[in-house]
């Protein structure tokens, strides 16, 4: 054991640096409003300040704190200030990120209950808002987990055992080898995350049919492939280029009705259902089986957070569950056996805090506040003679600039500008920037500073 004043000193010692750590903290957010939205020349050549041998011996951990402030904090790419739009990458909520310093200061571990009552509390709260704001069935179970990828292939995996027991199969019995053989039928558009989690779940492109879809990324109903009761259907709310969703309420009764599993990507999209105004574009979505989305994007929780979601409990839990005596528990919930993580940080108390601070009206707003911010975002590109790809849905805009070279050039000049940020992506053949408006922090202000410096790096191009 070590002796008291050992024990006292380490505790001084940390909430010491913990304190110096919040000051350095309190300032990055003060000044992230201001700061370039991608790290200056200086700043990434400056990166060379970190020594890349392992030291021998101990260095001050204030003396680390400051050389990552010092060094680190400069080159880092500000998608918390209200200007960055790349992928689908959300900003700060800022009770989730004040929750996240005292939560990590606790150190928490949520696997079980009894390792934590407190964190269990906040995950089963966390867990019950967010099926109710997502318009889900009263049975649904959230679990969370480190992302829409891995809420994918949870989700996955419990769909995969229960359509084979259904079958007469079980794979914690008898493993996948000599199992009755499943398909997937899976949007064309199905996002690449979802297509790495069918191959950690056994199934290769072989076993998958692709649903046609239209020019928005949705699926087609009338060219909607054939399903039986061993099919594992895979839809999305939200495509990562469009936003646009699939027609839930046109294909799932029948897949229902063919003994069929639908599971739903709604990474971003899904938070739709929590909007009065946006909740149409997500229609009979909660007719599905399973549902994984993410705590990072839309929510604004600190990475890396998301949610896989399962109508039945029970098939969440029996593919999840695992035996092991010191593991053992009559609880009701234990995240360990409700995901693939045994030891995880309480990633639902920040999910918590966001709920808890936003009510229902509060998160209506943040999705809708995100839609029109894109919805101008469009206007002002289309009313300068861009070209809008496709009608702007949620918070995704693409858009082409003469053509696919010029396009090109001008995301290349929009990111060395760094007013803004934004990234490129192929649509049917057209080149475009793809903005994503993913940060609570965005002001109107925001989308028309953005907007004039796209459009300055547009005519740089044009006189180019
Ligand atoms: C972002 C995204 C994913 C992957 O989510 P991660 O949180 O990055 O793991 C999956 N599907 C869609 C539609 C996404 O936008």
């Amino acid at each position: 054991m070590p002796s008291r004043s050992d024990v006292v000193d380490q505790h001084t010692f940390r909430a010491r640096l913990v304190l110096d750590a919040a000051q350095r903290a309190a300032s990055y957010v003060a000044e992230s409003r201001e700061r370039d939205v991608f790290p200056t020349e200086q700043a990434l050549r400056d990166l060379a300040g970190f020594p890349r041998e392992l030291a021998d011996e101990p260095v001050p951990a204030s003396e680390v704190l400051a050389m990552l402030d010092e060094l680190g904090s400069p080159a880092t790419v500000v998608s918390t200030g209200g200007r960055y739009f790349g992928f689908v990458n959300g900003g700060a909520d800022p009770a989730a990120s004040a929750a996240a310093v005292l939560v990590s200061a606790w150190d928490q571990n949520v696997a079980l209950p009894v390792m934590s009552p407190v964190a269990a509390l906040l995950d089963e709260l966390a867990g019950r808002w967010s099926c109710q704001l997502l318009g889900l069935p009263g049975t649904a179970i959230a679990a969370f987990c480190s992302g829409a990828s891995i809420a994918n292939l949870t989700c996955i995996l419990a769909a995969r055992d229960a359509l084979l027991r259904r079958a007469g199969w079980s794979v914690e019995r008898r493993g996948l080898a000599g199992a009755p053989r499943l398909r997937v039928v899976a949007s064309a558009e199905i996002h690449a995350s979802v297509e790495k989690a069918l191959r950690a779940a056994g199934f290769g492109t072989d076993d998958v049919t692709s649903a046609p879809t239209d020019d928005c990324g949705r699926v087609l109903v009338e060219e909607f492939p054939s399903v039986d009761d061993r099919t594992l259907v895979l839809l999305q709310a939200g495509n990562v280029n469009t936003g646009h969703s699939d027609p839930f309420r046109q294909i799932i009764p029948s897949v229902h009705d063919n003994g069929g599993w639908v599971h739903v990507d709604g990474a971003f999209g899904l938070w739709a259902a929590a909007s009065d105004t946006q909740r149409h574009r997500v229609d009979g979505v909660d007719l599905a089986d399973s549902w994984a989305t993410d705590g990072h994007k839309w929510l604004n929780a600190p990475y890396d957070s998301g949610i896989a979601i399962c109508r039945d409990p029970a098939d969440l839990r029996r593919a999840m569950a695992f035996d092991a005596a010191y593991f053992a528990t009559d609880a009701e919930r234990a995240a360990a056996h409700l995901g693939l993580q045994m030891s995880q940080r309480a990633r639902g108390a920040e999910i918590w805090a966001i709920l808890a601070s936003h009510g229902r009206r509060g998160i209506a707003e943040l999705v809708d506040r995100l839609c029109a911010h894109a919805k101008r975002m469009a206007d002002l590109l289309d009313a300068a003679g861009a070209r809008i790809l496709i009608p702007t849905a949620l918070n995704q805009v693409l858009v082409q600039f003469d053509n696919d070279q010029t396009t090109d050039a001008v995301i290349a000049a929009v990111q060395a500008d760094r007013t803004c940020w934004a990234g490129g992506t192929r649509w049917h053949g057209h080149r475009a920037m793809r903005i994503s408006i993913c940060d609570s922090a965005t002001t109107s202000t925001d989308i028309e500073t953005a907007a004039h410096a796209i459009l300055r790096c547009w005519r740089t191009c044009k006189d180019a």
